[in-house]
């Protein structure tokens, strides 16, 4: 029937989204833009749309430049950071214990090798923040070096395939920091003890992000609810990740626009997913706090359109007859499979509270996360907007036989 049309309306979404609107990182205009689009859309196909808005920082880097001796070394400023003009000696710290054993201050200090090899989780960052990270900040915090050089390669887990990447990405942490390769790094290391001068150009803006909030159903106490994060890391369109999961749930509304069933569906688009403090994945957390048993069952999309391999779905704590309904709708979807279980992505939130959640990403995640995702590469043309069509119709499918099943 009318999936050509669902096709071409994905494609304009998928221009709109990451070449019309060229960033959209939390707290700047095109994020703003984006979240109204969304907002405007479902709010056309009869969903009551809520715009709950929260206080975050944007954030613009204009560079930076290193020298020794006027020789010059490639760096980049940390995304947050503050900016700063230092001329110091070096200090170069490879280990926690050399980082608790130096003097650094009145320095510039230069993390590498094992203290720099993991992305350090922001301090107030608070879904997970494992002991060894809050100590390297408490440390580098007590210690104050005048400013923090980061040399890295790759942590594909937790920045994927960025290189190098920055160490600290941190609007709470304000001791000024850039980060180089490891190369660069081992070339600088040679200069410990010499003054070197750094000047990073950089400066953070009080701003404000909203999630959006859509609600259809006669019952909004017993819903599902569906995820897709609606911004974009610093520098990458964000195709992939994640206007192929906006696009999806967009599509979704389209094909509910008639629906008058008791069951609850509430479409969300999150704002934070990609950036250092999670802010709307709090606000929800804080707007739903007690009532998360509300949720018969959420769903995340995140990174749905790659055009290669098959869309993957994974269930996490689902009752017997949720789980087979799922599996029921789903495995009539050609490319459409069961996938891998895979934990860092905003359906967190469900088993945070201990609700049935289901997720869906690419079938080749690890592949996206090691080449392409967070990065200028992940453009429009890495997504397939057919797969966006049938997961969409899929979904709707699912929720319509859950609202018979009075799930
Ligand atoms: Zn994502």
């Amino acid at each position: 029937m009318a999936f050509t049309h669902l096709s071409e309306r994905a494609e304009t979404c998928l221009r709109k989204l990451c070449v019309e609107i060229p960033s959209r990182r939390v707290g700047s205009e095109g994020n703003r833009a984006a979240a109204d689009f969304f907002a405007g859309i479902v709010a056309s196909f009869g969903f009551e749309t809520d715009t709950p808005e929260f206080d975050c920082v944007d954030w613009k880097g204009e560079g930076a430049s290193l020298t020794v001796k006027g020789a010059a070394f490639e760096s980049f400023t940390s995304p947050y950071s503050l900016g700063c003009e230092v001329s110091a000696p070096l200090v170069v710290v490879s280990t926690v214990e050399e980082l608790e054993a130096a003097d650094v201050s009145n320095s510039l200090v230069l993390l590498r090798g094992d203290i720099a090899k993991e992305q350090l989780m922001p301090k107030n960052f608070p879904f997970y923040n494992p002991d060894h990270h809050r100590r390297i900040i408490k440390l580098l915090e007590a210690k104050e070096p005048r400013a923090i050089i980061a040399a890295t390669s790759r942590d594909v887990v937790m920045v994927g395939s960025m290189y190098p990447f920055p160490l600290i990405e941190d609007g709470d942490f304000d001791i000024p920091s850039v980060y180089m390769t490891d190369e660069e790094g081992k070339r600088l290391a040679r200069h410990a003890g010499k003054e070197i001068s750094l000047e990073s150009r950089a400066h953070r803006i009080a701003a404000k992000g909203c999630n959006v909030i859509a609600r259809k159903g006669a019952n909004p106490n017993r819903r599902v609810v569906l995820f897709a994060h609606i911004d974009a890391r610093i520098g990458s369109p964000g195709a992939g990740d994640n206007a192929s999961g906006v696009i999806a749930l967009l599509l979704l509304a389209e094909l509910l626009a008639d629906y008058s069933g008791d069951l609850g569906i509430e479409i969300v688009a999150l704002n934070g997913e990609d950036y250092y403090s999670n802010p709307g994945e709090q606000q929800y957390l804080a707007i739903n706090a007690g009532r998360f048993d509300e949720i018969v069952l959420g769903i995340n999309l995140d990174d749905v359109g790659y055009y290669r391999g098959d869309i993957a779905y994974s269930l996490y704590d689902c009752p017997p007859d949720i789980a087979s309904s799922i599996h029921k709708v789903l495995s009539i979807y050609k490319g459409i499979v069961e996938g891998k279980p895979w934990y860092p992505g905003d359906h967190g939130l469900f088993l945070l509270n201990q609700r049935p959640a289901l997720a869906i990403t690419s079938e080749l995640l690890e592949e996206l996360m090691a080449e392409i995702t967070h990065t200028p590469k992940d453009r429009p043309e890495i997504v397939d907007v057919t797969k966006l069509v049938s997961l969409a119709v899929a979904l709707r499918d699912l929720l319509l036989h859950l609202n018979q099943q009075g799930a």
